[in-house]
């Protein structure tokens, strides 16, 4: 079965890999398309249409929005959006400022626990000029200073959300997230929803426009897998899924490994004929 991933982040937000490297990955692994998606900027996009021109990979242009609602983030996926309207990119710069200063009051925090650490020191572990700066280059300064062992015990012990150094300036609401992709073309989709415990959630977003929810994901249990699908089927969604790779930190993969996931392309040609609708 040949695979698809739609769901990938780069350097220019909080990846590893540059978008050019996600697509060579891609295209060894044998993967029929990827998405690029990364959180609240399209900056990688050019990049990777441009590295997958020659190659037999597709890039599916993406996004990933960060919005709150009471508290929990909420992530929505955007696909087939158009990446290169100025509005849009004006929208997401103002987005990304919330992103900016979240960054820089979770390292106050930290310095209130005793950790000596700086914006600075954080923002030198985004090595890509004008790219996205977010918690994994946090972690990778904890990690570095020896204060925590691996990626996960910074999400557990001060990044995520029971964390304690984690806090959640506003930002849009999820039905405002959905707004913005559909204003710019792009088709909505919900990202992991196993992850925030609020299924009340899908069917109001659901009647606002969401086209999709992302069913497999790394973080996900077959059970969650399972749950979402029928969900999906109940309120005509796309069943979407993706690897959320951000590729090695430490040797660790975050999240998925590039193409992990059992989608089958069939699943780009049903948001393809939502986006033509
Ligand atoms: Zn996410
Ligand atoms: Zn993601």
């Amino acid at each position: 079965m040949k695979r698809i991933d739609l769901h990938t982040h780069t350097t220019a937000s909080d990846g590893k890999c540059s978008p050019k490297e996600n697509v060579m990955l891609a295209e060894e692994r044998g993967l029929q398309a990827i998405a690029i998606t990364d959180h609240d900027t399209v900056g990688g996009i050019q990049e990777a249409l441009q590295a997958a021109e020659h190659l037999s990979v597709e890039v599916i242009p993406g996004i990933e929005v960060s919005t709150l609602i009471e508290g929990t983030e909420i992530h929505v996926l955007g696909y087939f959006i158009d990446f290169e309207n100025e509005a849009f990119n004006s929208e997401l710069a103002k987005l990304r400022k919330t992103r900016n200063l979240r960054n820089e009051m979770m390292v106050e925090k930290l310095q209130e626990l005793g950790i000596e650490i700086t914006i600075e020191e954080v923002k030198a572990k985004q090595k890509k000029k004008g790219g996205n700066v977010g918690r994994p280059h946090i972690a990778e300064v904890l990690m570095e200073k020896g204060i925590v062992h691996d990626l996960a015990e910074a999400f557990d012990v001060y990044l995520g959300k029971e964390g304690k150094a984690y806090v959640n300036p506003p930002r849009i609401s999820p039905f405002e997230g959905v707004a913005l992709i559909q204003k710019y073309g792009g088709v909505p989709v919900l990202a992991h929803p196993g992850l925030y415990d609020y299924d009340e959630l899908i069917k109001e977003l659901v009647e606002i426009g969401l086209k999709g929810i992302e069913v497999h994901h790394p973080d996900h249990s077959p059970e969650e897998v399972k749950k979402y699908s029928e969900m999906a089927k109940e309120f005509q969604l796309i069943a979407t899924g993706g690897s959320d790779y951000h590729g090695k930190r430490n040797g660790v993969v975050f999240h998925g490994d590039l193409g992990s996931q059992p989608i089958e392309y069939e699943v780009i040609e049903n948001l393809r004929a939502v986006k033509k609708s």
